[in-house]
């Protein structure tokens, strides 16, 4: 059983005296709250979070996760608050054994598969410190290390989510070392009689190939010895875990399994790797198709190294992996490798930005082996998700977007609650429905029959499901809209004849109606917004022999239209020009479609002004909303990554990005055809300026027709 001092010579190797204390005093706080607590083995409980916290000190990681490793099961087990945490121990410690709490509190059981990476990405969306998921892996690791004396449903359960949820996670940060006890351990816990078996046999080929082993290894490193190059051969053994995917997956014997012969070559240098490849494929036949150069292109999780297969002496398959020094630490410890060997950092923020710092040296291998969108995709979602994991109330996990509300929820659900929806409860408490909603929370929503979308959930909804729906609906509620539109058109092209609806006498306007055969006022208001009838050649009808002298039209266009962008159906925007907020408009009255925007000075617009009855003067309303698509040209030096840089900036703007293209210049330049959505002019500027800051932009302009 381990103890406290016995702990101490591991703080104090890297460990400052002052911290070594802090996590004595963090061990002694929590020998306390769990005071008369058991494990399932008899031993004291504060053995297990002792036992953590050694975990992690083997890892170097700094003391305030030795500290929440220590505390991590006080607020779950002894009811102990999280602020009396933070009195004793400062805000970031309470916080990052609250985190681990709630991954604690969270109920994986029994998942689809489906469902199981939706829970590996909430777990790492939940913890806003990448220490709490580290803490996380080591409790869950010293709870798979002592399984053993649990009852068998309880340790199958635990077995299968550390199978479905943490090994995934430890892999995902590149933590192989703990990836493979966690799929071993699991593995034996689920499937104990298939384990032995594997394991026994194991056994059993270790010895028949020992002398072969030793033999290859030799022969591989002194002919590389003899080369001059600096290595170490190492043989190497698949994990339980592997050997039964294997078995299981390519339908192989163990003992096809077992025939092939593994070893890892250690070297000083990215160079030395290749010419080091180089002489083994001289000493070894290698077989065509099984090299992979992951130095290139390494694994989304950060792996290097060079794999190729030989054929050994009797046609036996030796598999050779190589590698540095600094790969194999990356490929042991992943993200951990950082605390482990660049433990000097003691920056406040120092695990975020190791973190970042991980993610960067993904980032920059990535981009240098290029496919670098995908890439980032996978990275993002492990360690700053812009997705956020919501359940139902049935546990069913939607994934949404940051920033996503219930309204965004709600659709997600299904079109018909989004409409529907009146209220939320979040975490069973009423919450607004314009409520930014975090990962892990359960969100209920109440409908109500007869409800409608509002146009206000614009405002807060940023999944294109919920938006465009809500768009739809109001489009069909859009008859008022366009009859008061038809009325603004009618009225100014009366106001040209110096008269006006109102003062339309009222039997002439029922005589024209009943001769047109509307039935109501607003059927011609209707079809005039529609574009379906010309306001000035209505109003003429309308006003007879009175229209005979019609003032000049300057006079009508003195008091243009003006736009909202919550005229609904019956106002459109021009594809060719993208007017937005802030750009003089004129509008053209279009067959069906009603009113299209334009700039004023679209080329488009000028070949129309032939049919001048169909313009119509417009302005922007002062409260105009909404976000307008505008396209964007984007001018930069060919390199790779650099969309995905342009992309990520744009995003982090909170700014959707509708359509994205490139067009190669030539070999150095590229054009990048962008089309966001803006809210005015103001807006759209400050985007190009700090568009105009990313390395290798040359030049960004707005795209005129
Ligand atoms: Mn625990």
């Amino acid at each position: 059983m381990q103890t406290i001092d016995a702990l101490n010579s591991t703080l104090r190797s890297y460990l400052d005296p002052e911290q070594t204390n802090h996590v004595r005093r963090a061990y002694y706080f929590a020998e306390q709250a769990h005071f008369g607590q058991l494990r399932r083995s008899g031993e004291p409980y504060v053995t297990h979070p002792l036992a953590v916290a050694g975990i992690l000190a083997d890892m170097h990681m700094d003391h305030q996760s030795l500290m929440a490793a220590m505390l991590h099961d006080v607020i779950e087990d002894t009811g102990i608050e999280k602020s009396a945490i933070g009195n004793q121990f400062g805000p970031t410690v309470a916080e990052l054994v609250d985190g681990v709490s709630k991954l604690t509190q969270m109920e994986f059981g029994s998942l689809e598969e489906k469902q199981a990476e939706n829970f590996q990405k909430m777990a790492l969306a939940m913890a806003q410190d990448i220490r709490v998921i580290l803490v996380k892996l080591a409790d869950r690791l010293h709870n798979m290390r002592t399984l053993g004396v649990l009852h068998t449903e309880k340790a199958r359960r635990i077995a299968r989510e550390t199978l479905d949820i943490y090994a995934p996670i430890a892999m995902r940060l590149g933590m192989n070392t703990v990836r493979m006890e966690f799929e071993d351990r699991g593995f034996s816990a689920l499937y104990p009689m298939r384990a032995r078996r594997i394991d026994a046999a194991l056994r059993n080929a270790r010895g028949h190939r020992k002398e072969l082993v030793e033999k290859i290894r030799h022969q591989v490193e002194t002919t590389l010895t003899q080369e001059g190059h600096q290595v170490e051969v190492v043989g190497r053994e698949k994990h339980l875990y592997s050997i039964y995917k294997k078995m299981k997956s390519k339908r192989k014997a163990f003992s096809e399994i077992m025939d092939i012969y593994a070893f890892r070559i250690i070297v000083d240098s990215v160079d030395t790797c290749y010419r080091v490849l180089g002489s083994i494929h001289s000493l070894y036949k290698p077989v065509p198709g099984e090299f992979k150069d992951y130095i290139a292109i390494p694994k989304a999780n950060g792996y290097q190294s060079l794999h190729t297969v030989l054929m050994g002496m009797h046609g036996v398959p030796i598999e050779i992996q190589i590698r540095t020094r600094e790969m194999e630490e990356m490929a042991n410890n992943g993200i951990a490798a950082h605390w482990l060997y660049k433990s000097d950092g003691q920056s406040a923020n120092g695990s975020h930005a190791r973190a970042r710092q991980w993610v960067q040296g993904l980032l920059e291998m990535q981009q240098r082996a290029g496919n670098s969108l995908e890439f980032i995709e996978s990275v993002k979602i492990d360690l700053f998700p812009d997705e956020i994991y919501i359940f139902t109330p049935k546990g069913r996990i939607l994934e949404l977007p940051r920033g996503a509300t219930a309204v965004d929820f709600a659709y997600a659900v299904h079109t018909d609650v989004g409409n529907s929806c009146v209220a939320c409860r979040i975490n069973r408490r009423l919450a607004p429905l314009s409520e930014p909603l975090q990962s892990g929370q359960t969100v209920e929503i109440l409908t109500a029959t007869g409800a409608r979308p509002n146009p206000s959930w614009f405002n807060y909804t940023v999944t294109a499901k919920a938006r465009s729906n809500i768009r739809h609906f109001l489009k069909h509620q859009t008859r008022d809209d366009s009859v008061a539109l038809g009325r603004r058109l009618l009225d100014k092209a009366l106001t040209g004849f110096d008269s006006s609806l109102d003062q339309l006498p009222q039997d002439k306007l029922q005589d024209f109606l009943a001769h047109q055969h509307y039935t109501l006022l607003d059927d011609l208001l209707d079809e005039i917004a529609r574009g379906n009838r010309l306001p000035a050649i209505t109003a003429q009808q309308l006003l007879g022999e009175m229209a005979a002298n019609p003032i000049e039209r300057g006079d009508g266009a003195a008091q243009p239209v003006a736009i909202r962008g919550t005229e609904g159906f019956m106002v459109s925007y021009a594809k060719c020009c993208h007017p937005i907020p802030g750009d003089p408009i004129e509008g053209y009255l279009s067959f069906e479609k009603g009113v299209v925007v334009h700039r004023e000075r679209c080329n488009n617009l000028g070949d129309m002004r032939e049919n001048s009855e169909r313009l119509v003067a417009l302005r922007w309303d002062d409260e105009v909303e909404g976000e307008y698509p505008v396209e964007l040209r984007i001018e930069m030096e060919n390199r790779r990554g650099v969309i995905a840089v342009i992309a990520t900036r744009i995003n982090s703007m909170g700014v959707n990005i509708e359509k994205i293209s490139t067009d190669d210049k030539d070999y150095q330049f590229t054009y990048v055809l962008l089309e966001l959505l803006v809210r005015n002019r103001v807006h759209l500027a400050r985007i190009m300026k700090r568009l105009r800051t990313i390395n290798y932009v040359r030049k960004v302009t707005r795209v005129k027709n």
